[in-house]
């Protein structure tokens, strides 16, 4: 039970030996550990595993031994906090939660403990934070001196600009206004440069010190291939690789990850669906099994994942594009926990890129928002097209330098690296072609179609008309007498495809939802018709789909 060991000590080294057993900080935990405990403030930017933990526990012991009482945890993952307060009780710290999974007796019971200072540490939902009733404990205890920190987990979802943006997160810099002289810590695994800033204003962090560790996670092997039959591919990648291994495959449907999962438990493999539509109580339990089982696939949408603190997992697998990078790496990042190799395997194709954008296009948001959107896509989709080393654009997305991290020790010679060795790009450099004049010839036929047909087509009609297939669509609308007709039969279709892809990309091809998916022109065209925009595409690795055996998608 919780009792005695609140009292001892206040160095954070002999804190860290006795309360949770550890020898020694870790990369910059000290270093934060002294910044918060002295009651200075700090942004953390930490990958996962990194140990962001112990940086806000040790401060909040250590300030509680002094008699500055209860540090407030805001966390948004309920799991989470379950655990954290249940190893904070085996070590003998007293903690308690505040969330909707306690009743009015229970909360009450809390409340009263922390208005008597009795707690180190007390975790709350931030939609918890910004209610009268808890500001009222909280100015109380601030009335006493007796607020010592407040701790702010996952702080990117501050930030509308972050992949999880939590509007109940705005309301935290009411506790800055409210408490100017109580000392935050603000810590998160991702943020790029424009989340990072923006953290930093929502929650008025611009007198806090930012300790940024290096994003990379070594034993994280990336891997990007094009989606041909997605199913399959990952199966066979399944099969191949992690037989009777622990994974995360995330689809961006309900009704896709069904179909996943059903298809792999058809295939043998111990696959188990994850998303918001089912029961809580069904959720729960494959979240339970995939936790205490060995070797359970979690076919799931990104609902699965946030706060799962699962050490074995050995890969990541996605079937649809994510909407950024930082998604991505979040994602990813929940493979190999444990230090040993783990896959970051991802299929991706033109339906992708086709779907990603029209759900920026479609969704009511500000035109400003959306273009951020747009941004962000672009820099995934690069990442995704990529010949050269993924890990090296991965960590220049997060301005970090591979071979150069953030917090390599003072003195090293340091040089910046160009590859990995690990990833897919780096094991099997694939072959560049210069997709110019494809584009140019696919262009053309859009435009060509569109003159004299009076409406547009989708992908497959214009491909087929460049690579000079008479379909009975062909046929129908007598576009075998449109000049490209056949210009492009030295491609082939992927090829074609690829060209496709980049093209959306970068905005020289818009797609119309509202007219069956057809292709048309757009300003950025032009720069393309005239050359002056090079199209560079990989050569593809993968081999021919097989014939589809299951369902199509
Ligand atoms: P994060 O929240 O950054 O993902 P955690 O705080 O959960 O990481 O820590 C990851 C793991 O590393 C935990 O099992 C934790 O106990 C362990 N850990 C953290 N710091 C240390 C340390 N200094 N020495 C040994 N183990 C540590
Ligand atoms: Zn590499």
């Amino acid at each position: 039970s919780t009792h005695s060991l609140d009292s001892g000590s206040t160095a954070p080294l002999a804190i860290l030996r006795e309360v949770f057993g550890y020898e020694a900080f870790r990369g910059p935990q000290a270093a934060i550990v002294d910044q918060v405990t002295a009651g200075g403030d700090a942004l953390v930017l930490m990958p996962t595993g990194g140990g962001k933990s112990l940086c806000y526990q040790i401060p909040a012991i250590a300030r509680a031994r002094a008699g500055q009482g209860v540090s407030i945890v805001v966390s948004p993952l309920i799991a989470l906090m379950h655990d954290q307060v249940g190893a904070l009780h085996e070590a003998g710290v007293s903690a308690a939660f505040l969330n909707s999974t306690l009743d009015w007796q229970e909360a009450l019971d809390v409340e009263r403990r922390t208005a008597r200072a009795e707690l180190t540490l007390l975790y709350a939902a931030p939609e918890r934070v910004n209610t009268p009733r808890f500001l009222e404990l909280l100015d109380g205890l601030a009335a006493r001196g007796k607020l010592a920190l407040f701790a702010i987990d996952e702080a990117h979802c501050v930030s509308q600009w972050g992949h999880d943006f939590r509007p109940e997160y705005r309301a935290l810099a009411v506790l800055h206004e409210r408490y100017p002289a109580v000392p935050r810590i603000a810590l998160t695994a991702t943020a790029d440069a424009l989340t990072r800033a923006d953290i930093v204003e929502r929650l008025q962090l611009q007198d806090a010190r930012q300790f940024v560790s290096s994003f990379d996670r070594p034993n994280i092997r990336y891997a990007i291939v094009e989606k041909k039959d997605a199913s399959t591919q990952l199966l066979r990648f399944i099969e191949r690789e992690h037989e009777g291994e622990a994974g995360v495959v995330y689809c961006q449907s309900r009704k896709r990850v069904e179909e996943v999962a059903q298809m792999l438990a058809d295939a043998g493999v111990n696959a188990l669906p994850y998303h918001a539509g089912l029961d809580a109580a069904v959720r729960q339990r494959h979240q339970d099994r995939f936790l205490r089982e060995e070797g359970i696939v979690m076919v799931a949408t990104i609902a699965f994942g946030m706060g799962i603190d699962k050490p074995d997992v050995r890969f990541v697998a996605h079937l649809d594009l994510p909407k950024n990078i930082e998604g991505y790496y979040q994602e990813t990042g929940r493979g190999g926990r444990d230090g040993l190799p783990a896959d970051a395997w991802m299929a991706y194709g033109l339906q992708d890129v086709v779907n990603q954008r029209r759900m920026i296009d479609e969704s009511p948001a500000a035109e400003e928002f959306k273009q951020v959107m747009r941004g962000k896509l672009d820099a995934l989709l690069a990442l995704a097209e990529a010949t050269d080393c993924r890990r090296v654009r991965l960590l220049a997305y997060f301005d970090e330098t591979y071979g150069m991290p953030p917090d390599a020790p003072e003195g090293e010679e340091r040089a910046p690296l160009m590859h990995c060795g690990s990833c897919d790009n780096c094991l099997s450099p694939p072959a560049v072609w210069d997709g110019t004049d494809a584009a140019r010839k696919l262009l053309s036929t859009i435009y060509r179609v569109q003159q004299q047909s009076g409406i547009g087509f989708g992908a497959g009609h214009i491909m087929d008309i460049l690579r000079g297939k008479p379909t009975e669509k062909v046929k129908q609308f007598f576009h075998e007498r449109v000049s490209t007709f056949g210009i492009g039969a030295e491609y082939s279709e992927t090829q074609l495809r690829g060209v496709l892809r980049q093209l959306i990309a970068i905005g020289a091809v818009e797609v119309d939802a509202e007219k069956f998916n057809t292709l048309r022109l757009t300003d950025g065209s032009r720069a393309v018709l005239r050359g002056e925009v090079p199209v560079r595409l990989r050569e593809s690795v993968s081999q021919p789909a097989p014939r589809r055996s299951r369902r199509e998608r």
